[in-house]
């Protein structure tokens, strides 16, 4: 499928810091859109049906994955975790830059129907920080951050079959790293092509 706009995966363990970054990012930058998850998961004390995810039962997410409605999905720490093909269409369509943010498993079923998705890996400073920032967050039982801590080492496994690899540490040098990353996709000379049409053409660029 071609479309417009670039499409990212970001992954991490959980805590590391992915859902900050990519908040952050979008706060600074409207062209970049989200594409919310369906999970089977409960929502956390915050979170909004429709805005973290489209929260959904058991029955409802089998109904999904028989009627082919996923472009990816994947077990996560015991939940159901998947994007919507109707969800991330709409979003392509308008040509936004869309961000997944998704767990490894997803990234690489991804890669393998968008070859230019740009996967990008979040890892934490050490593991007591990881922990520390789990445990701040406040979110989560003792039991649900143990299984998410257990299940770190085999996640981050995974970064080298990643495009970039982000180490946040100082949370604004993180975000200055990934908003690093959607500029220099944007300068790609098929993007710029698209974007500056008038100028490449008044300059005789083939
Ligand atoms: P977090 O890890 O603390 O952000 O917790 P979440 O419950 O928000 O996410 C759980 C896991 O599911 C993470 O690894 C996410 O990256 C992953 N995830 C979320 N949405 C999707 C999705 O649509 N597809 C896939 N494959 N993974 C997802
Ligand atoms: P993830 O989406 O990867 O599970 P979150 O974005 O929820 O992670 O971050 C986990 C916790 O760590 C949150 O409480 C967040 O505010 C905090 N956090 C994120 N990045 C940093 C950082 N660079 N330094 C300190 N705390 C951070
Ligand atoms: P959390 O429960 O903390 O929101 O997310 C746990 C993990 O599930 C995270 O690693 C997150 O990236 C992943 N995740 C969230 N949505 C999806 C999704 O749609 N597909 C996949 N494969 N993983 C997801």
């Amino acid at each position: 499928m071609q479309y417009p706009g670039n499409l990212f995966v970001v992954a991490a363990p959980s805590g590391a810091g992915k859902s900050s970054l990519v908040k952050a990012l979008m706060e600074l930058d409207t062209r970049v859109a989200p594409s919310i998850s369906h999970t089977t998961r409960a929502p956390r004390g915050q979170e909004l049906h429709g805005r973290e995810y489209y929260f959904v039962s058991n029955e409802t997410f089998d109904q999904m994955v028989i009627q082919n409605g996923f472009l990816e999905w994947a077990k996560v720490h015991g939940n159901r975790y998947g994007t919507s093909k109707h969800t991330i269409e709409q979003r392509m369509a308008q040509g936004a830059d869309v961000v997944l943010e998704i767990d490894f498993q997803g990234a690489i079923q991804v890669k393998r129907i968008f070859p230019n998705a740009v996967l990008v890996f979040i890892l934490p400073p050490s593991w007591e920080e990881l922990r520390s920032r789990l445990e701040r967050r406040a979110e989560d039982t003792a039991e649900v951050i143990e299984v998410r801590i257990q299940n770190a080492s085999a996640e981050m496994a995974h970064a080298h079959e990643f495009d970039f690899v982000i180490i946040n540490e100082l949370f604004e040098r993180a975000l200055f790293d990934l908003k690093a990353i959607v500029h220099a996709q944007r300068l790609k000379f098929a993007a710029q092509r698209i974007a500056r049409s008038d100028t490449f053409k008044a300059l005789n660029i083939p």
